[in-house]
């Protein structure tokens, strides 16, 4: 079978790397050539060559949302996760909307223009957080407003047609994620729960952690949503735990996520394997853990300066390095740790994390 991956970043990478195991091939849409899965593709196709890419792919999945409509209008073959969650993810506005009113629990939000964002503001209490309604990732796009005169940053950065999200200043316990995958039976397995922990909106690492009371809400969630949006493939669903003792849906993601990575080394299946059986029709495979486990991203941090004999000497750690081009907080690889606790795997990350950056790097 050949597979088609729109996207050609990490995570498509890795998704080649696990399904080449299937003997399946794999054609990437990305503009750059030389990005991780273009470079390591049977066949890279500029978004221009979409119809081509179309001729030799048996099924379509994406690695990554936000996809010119130029591409998405000219697909030919079954596209997995169906187009409608996509569709969902390029607007924060209709993503949060579409949850709310299918009664999943998520904080409170409005919709506002550039400038109805003064009088939106009015409506909560300050801290608020504004995020552009389109295009952003890692935290790009977002602003946490703690005074009127914190607007002015986003009248700089941003145009008078744009639109907002306004949404309540989570004071949380914790972060936490999972991930479901879905077949095209119908058939569900949900990840474990992992603990993730951002530095200025992107994701710096995550463990799997027990949640206790937590656990059963969170996989209940993250099933009937992906039986709702009727995914085939993945679906990762980022949560906050308030201080309050109640679970929110902060977003969902309709491809492989940044803190399932751990899966590759922690779980009898990883969530890549697990998308390529899903979307070609296979029976899905295990998402139990085998051992505990980690990830530690590697941000804006070249392979010269990452210390990998320290790294690599500590028992349980490995390292995926996805070869791109260093940019300040990029993510240029990650490490996963594995343990036979949680408690030795939080150590081991503490540990990488000291030997790769300073304090001021990692605020949270
Ligand atoms: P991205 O697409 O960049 O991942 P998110 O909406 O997940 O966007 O936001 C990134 C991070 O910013 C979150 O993981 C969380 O740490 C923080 N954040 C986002 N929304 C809120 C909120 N309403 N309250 C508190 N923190 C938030
Ligand atoms: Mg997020």
């Amino acid at each position: 079978m050949n597979i088609g991956i729109l996207g050609g970043g990490q995570l498509g990478w890795m998704t080649i790397l696990e399904g080449r195991k299937y003997g399946f091939k794999f054609f990437v849409l990305d503009k750059n050539k030389n990005s991780p899965a273009s470079r390591i593709a049977d066949a890279w196709f500029p978004p221009e060559k979409v119809k081509e890419f179309c001729q030799y792919v048996d099924v379509i999945t994406y690695e990554f949302e936000h996809i010119e409509d130029s591409v998405l209008e000219n697909l030919s073959a079954p596209v997995y996760p169906p187009l409608e969650a996509l569709r969902l993810k390029k607007s924060r506005i209709e993503e949060k909307t579409f949850l709310y009113k299918r009664g999943f629990p998520v904080p409170s939000f409005r919709p506002a223009t550039l400038k109805e964002l003064k009088e939106t503001i009015k409506d909560f209490s300050l801290p608020v957080i504004v995020k552009s309604e389109r295009l952003g990732y890692d935290g790009k796009g977002q602003y946490k407003i703690e005074k009127i005169q914190d607007l002015e940053e986003i009248y700089k950065n941003h145009s008078a047609e744009e639109r907002f999200i306004v949404e309540e200043y989570v004071d949380f316990l914790m972060e936490v994620s999972t991930i479901a995958v879905r077949n095209t039976k119908g058939e569900i397995r949900v990840y474990p729960v992992t603990k993730n922990v951002h530095s200025r909106g992107i994701l710096l690492y995550n463990h799997v952690e027990d949640v206790e009371d937590f656990k059963k809400e969170i996989e209940e969630i993250a099933k009937s949503l992906s039986e709702e949006l009727s995914i085939v493939g993945l679906l990762a669903v980022e949560f906050f735990i308030t201080k309050d003792g109640k679970v929110l849906i902060n977003e969902f993601a309709p491809r492989p996520h940044n803190t399932g990575h751990y899966t590759l080394d922690s779980a009898y299946t990883s969530q890549f394997e697990n998308l390529v059986r899903a979307i070609t029709g296979l029976p899905l495979g295990s998402t139990e853990l085998k051992t505990m486990g980690g990830m530690v991203n590697v941000l804006g941090l070249s392979y010269e300066e990452i210390c990998i004999e320290e790294i690599l000497s500590l028992e349980g750690t490995k390292l995926y390095w996805y070869g791109k081009e260093k940019r300040p907080r990029r993510k240029m690889g990650h490490i996963n740790v594995v343990g036979k606790s949680i408690g030795e795997v939080k150590n081991k990350i503490s540990y990488i994390i000291e030997l790769l950056y300073s304090k001021e790097e990692i605020e949270v």
